[in-house]
């Protein structure tokens, strides 16, 4: 009654009457920085191909409608991860029928699975690319604040497992020196730009993004049947330029190799990893640890024990080529000459490799005949 009242006085008092009071949760269980990191805002830079959040940052892309909360790995999804309602509202669409394992960031393939909801205040939220045959609503349901409607998939296009959050009337739920003065969270919570690391093992699987993505197993004994050993971890809040670096520690504890890498991108949500040749490498039994820093400060440590000692000579004859990087591929110099010999012909140094299946060059260094391999990928688009 106060609000009619009101309407009819001034314009003013109209402005009173409609001012939003509907709020939105977290739409993923979980704890931000920990179980899920916000990887990608809503762009606010609409009039260029530039980029910009509600905070004036990078931490989006160009035309991005929605936030993406991202989980750590597929391991993680295939465990369930509970997608719930971020206000009450009715349900008016559900998809979930479509394959969940997408990885292949197709455009075309848009939300994939996802569940929409009706709110008040003419607000719609949509849940995107949800795993395939979670939904737990119907169209026509009503559903509460926080009620769980689906699981955290990676259907349509969507290269790492999230749920793309988007809010309709197109708004940004975020408050933020770009953006609204007013969050539409109840509780605006956001690590964007805070280094956090997502996850991190050592592992003798092939060390590729894909095999990375799905987490391979931890290993903690690696015997003769190795053929590589790969550190890897998963960051939140990298800056171009920063520096990430590896230092591999024998038994005795000596430094047996480092390495380091300079960001190429700003990004929250990057793989990074560092694999030894192990067939190639001699190495003595013991407990061995790799230590990745950033900046030059140290932010995890993986130990595993070598069973025997192993000393293999690289065979002229029989060349091992990195078995765990399948295919064809082209050596380059640093300085981009393509490189018309095989890798066990090379003499000590830095190159790039070029393979088949991934245009992204893949660095490596060779030391006393031992190939030791840098892999980084940065953004998670979709
Ligand atoms: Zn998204």
């Amino acid at each position: 009654m106060r609000c009619v009242y009101l309407l009819v006085l001034s314009l003013f008092a109209s402005a009173v009457c409609t001012a939003q009071t509907l709020r939105f949760t977290q739409p993923v269980l979980g704890e931000i920085g920990k179980d899920v990191f916000l990887v990608n805002h809503v762009d606010h830079d609409t009039a260029s191909d530039g980029i910009r959040n509600y905070a004036c940052k990078v931490y989006t892309y160009d035309g991005h409608d929605g936030t993406d909360f991202v989980i750590p790995s597929f391991r993680h999804m295939d465990s369930g991860v509970t997608v719930v309602a971020a206000a009450s509202g009715k349900v008016i669409a559900v998809v979930d029928s479509l394959y969940d394992r997408n990885k292949l960031s197709i455009k075309e393939n848009g939300f994939g699975n996802y569940i929409a909801l009706q709110h008040a205040e003419g607000y719609v939220s949509y849940y995107a690319h949800i795993r395939k045959n979670s939904a737990l609503v119907r169209v026509g349901q009503h559903v509460a604040s926080g009620q769980p409607i689906a699981l955290v998939g990676s259907s349509g296009n969507s290269s790492d497992p999230h749920l793309h959050f988007e809010l309709w009337r197109r708004v940004d739920p975020f408050a933020g020196q770009c953006g609204d003065v007013t969050s539409l969270w109840s509780d605006q919570h956001d690590i964007s730009g805070e280094h956090a690391v997502v996850d991190h093992d050592i592992t003798t699987w092939p060390p590729t993004l894909d095999t990375l993505r799905e987490r391979p197993p931890h290993v903690s004994l690696v015997d003769t049947t190795a053929s590589t050993i790969t550190a890897w971890s998963v960051h939140n809040g990298i800056d171009a330029n920063d520096v990430i670096s590896i230092a591999w520690y024998m038994p005795s504890g000596a430094k047996w190799f480092d390495y380091s890498y300079t960001c190429p991108t700003t990004t929250n949500f990057m793989y990074w990893w560092s694999y030894i040749d192990y067939s190639r490498a001699t190495m003595p039994a013991g407990t061995w640890t790799a230590v990745t820093s950033l900046n030059g400060t140290p932010v995890c440590r993986d130990t595993f024990t070598l069973a025997t000692v192993v000393s293999v000579e690289p065979n002229a004859d029989q060349p091992r080529e990195l078995v765990a990087m399948s295919g064809d591929y082209e050596v380059y110099s640093m300085s981009g000459q393509h490189l018309m010999l095989p890798l066990h012909a090379l003499p000590d140094g830095s190159y790039f490799l070029r393979y088949m299946q991934n245009p992204e060059p893949v660095q490596v260094v060779i030391r006393d005949g031992i190939v030791f391999g840098i892999g980084s990928w940065s953004g998670h688009r979709d």
